[in-house]
């Protein structure tokens, strides 16, 4: 059901031209949380921007955590600290969601949300987009487009994007864009940081993001407004560079509104999927192993696949699921 929920609302987002918008002229673009009403959903806002004369929200649906960008006038608006609002939506998926990652934000590696439920018979594919100078590894999405177009399309992929990576590979984004446009793929895009810098020589606990000198604002805000200016919608999720963060950087994180998403199946790192896995590769070209086992994994599945007995989840729908309970599970 919520899948046809989603499909629907893909298409409708589609006409409406959401989908392809492209946010060239954003002016004030700042965090601003509170509560958003549209007849019949509550929203909470989480950013607040102008893009040529005209006021609009960066909102989150907490129940699915769908996110959109729509104008300001069509919404009652009640502006709240973020404390309140996190007080005011606590009950839904996505402000659990958040309490859970914060609740494992001590790990130098790997802290977040890193798998989905157990019972689901697939797994949420996330692929990295780190700065490279390699093309993008087209074939994983060929390949999941060929082993699953006649059981589930879009196919849901996320992927982790980098503002450097999408300054240097303006022709791969087209490419994955007219995939989302032709309904062969749906992305779910993950902030991975705009600069995502790493030094081959500084220990972990020094390196990525945990780098004297990063300037968290704006790895973060400057990488949604050019996922904005490149018509990309983001999600309330991030990616650490290298996985790698601390107990006060994961609450920076939180601190955005944005859920810390890690893995418990980098495949390159030889950590095999169980069903419910969120799964690492990487599709910038770098990490051809990866890719390699991606591919093998669909290859040793695809009866499975044929009979819908393991599929690919929507990393949205599969966090969501985690903290959906009845009591807060509202009819779409
Ligand atoms: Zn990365």
């Amino acid at each position: 059901m919520k899948r046809l929920f989603f499909l629907l609302l893909l298409i409708s987002s589609a006409i409406l031209g959401r989908a392809q918008t492209n946010y060239v002229n954003i002016t004030n673009y700042k965090v601003y949380y509170g509560w958003a009403h549209r007849s019949p959903q509550d929203w909470m806002i989480i950013r607040q921007f102008e893009n040529n004369g005209k006021n609009f929200l960066f909102l989150v649906n907490p129940q699915t955590l769908e996110t959109k960008i729509d104008e300001a006038i069509f919404y009652d608006v009640k502006p709240m600290t973020l404390p309140v609002a996190r007080t005011y939506f606590r009950t839904t998926p996505y402000i659990k969601a958040i309490d859970k990652a914060e609740k494992q934000s001590k790990n130098l590696q790997d802290a977040g949300i890193e798998s989905g439920l157990p019972k689901e018979t697939g797994i949420s594919l996330t692929a990295d987009l780190c700065p490279s100078h390699r093309p993008l590894d087209r074939v994983i999405f060929t390949d999941i487009y060929k082993e699953f177009q006649k059981v589930e399309t879009p196919v849901p992929v996320a992927l982790s994007i980098t503002g450097v990576w999408m300054r240097q590979h303006q022709a791969d984004l087209q490419w994955l864009k007219q995939l989302q446009k032709e309904h062969e793929i749906y992305i779910t895009w993950i902030n991975h940081s705009f600069n995502h810098r790493v030094s081959a020589k500084l220990p972990l606990k020094e390196n990525f993001l945990l780098e004297a000198g990063t300037d968290i604002n704006y790895e973060v805000l400057e990488t949604e407004k050019a996922m904005l200016k490149n018509g990309l919608l983001p999600s309330v999720f991030f990616r650490f560079p290298g996985l790698v963060s601390d107990q006060q950087l994961v609450y920076k994180i939180t601190d955005f509104g944005l859920i810390p998403i890690g893995t418990d199946a980098w495949l390159a790192k030889g950590q095999a999927s169980q069903p419910g896995s969120i799964v690492l590769i990487h599709a910038n070209g770098n990490e051809p192993v990866g890719v390699n086992d991606f591919i093998n994994l669909l290859k040793s599945k695809t009866q499975s696949i044929a009979k819908k007995q393991w599929l690919l989840y929507d990393l949205r729908e599969s966090v969501d699921e985690e903290f959906e309970t009845d009591s807060t599970k509202v009819k779409q």
